[in-house]
């Protein structure tokens, strides 16, 4: 199967020094990418700004911005069979980006914030590949969760504490299908986790071809 997998965060320029970004470090995104090239699948990574080594045997596409990671999942999903958007794509941006850099004042400085295009919910209605959003919340996790299969017109969103997943090698997570399904995987290494991932959607996968 050909997989395509964003990860990591991405950073929206304030002017030519300054960005504005996330804590995200790329881990579950990668373990992801390693798990699926073990497994034996195409592994094409569209990864952001991370300090991560290229997993052996996947395509990167690297971006930075949201409006680069819009663009190349646009193309990327022309060939993919399964699309997991674990990326944590900026929400906001600034309005403009400043060309040179500002200079300090003593003064209060605002900064306008649009929203970034949201690049799930852009996908095609009718498709040929299996979409996995993921959920990153502090609080009502599961509603949250559920509330975005629907929004973001996924197949399956897996959510996750940001307080357990963010910059750490563990996390936990629970699985809502977009049929009612819902699974859990236990604390346990990014590592762990991403290969039980890659199970599911193998079988899923299976389960929709056939
Ligand atoms: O709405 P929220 O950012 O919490 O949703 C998270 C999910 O949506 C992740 O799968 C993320 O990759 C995706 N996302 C997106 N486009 C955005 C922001 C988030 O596809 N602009």
């Amino acid at each position: 199967m050909r997989f395509l997998i964003t990860a990591g965060p991405t950073r929206e320029p304030i002017d030519p020094v300054r960005y504005i970004s996330n804590r995200s470090s790329g881990k579950m995104g990668y373990a992801i990418a390693e798990a699926a090239l073990e497994a034996g699948h195409e592994v094409v990574l569209i990864s952001g700004p991370v300090g991560l080594k290229r997993p052996r045997g996947a395509a990167v596409v690297p971006i930075s911005t949201s409006d680069q990671m819009f663009d190349a999942v646009q193309e990327q999903t022309r060939n993919c069979d399964v699309l997991v958007m674990c990326a944590a794509v900026a929400d906001y941006k600034p309005v403009a980006v400043f060309t040179k850099k500002l200079k300090k004042r003593d003064a209060k400085l605002s900064l306008e914030l649009i929203p970034t295009r949201d690049i799930l919910a852009s996908l095609p209605k009718s498709r040929k590949y299996f979409v996995v959003g993921f959920a990153a919340e502090t609080e009502s996790i599961e509603t949250s969760a559920r509330k975005k299969l629907l929004k973001k017109n996924c197949d399956a969103v897996v959510a996750n504490d940001a307080r357990i997943a963010m910059e750490s090698d563990e996390n936990q997570v629970e699985i809502y299908f977009r049929d009612g399904e819902t699974k859990k995987i236990s604390r346990a290494s990014k590592k762990i986790v991403a290969h039980e991932l890659i199970k599911m959607f193998e079988k899923r996968l299976t389960k929709k071809i056939v």
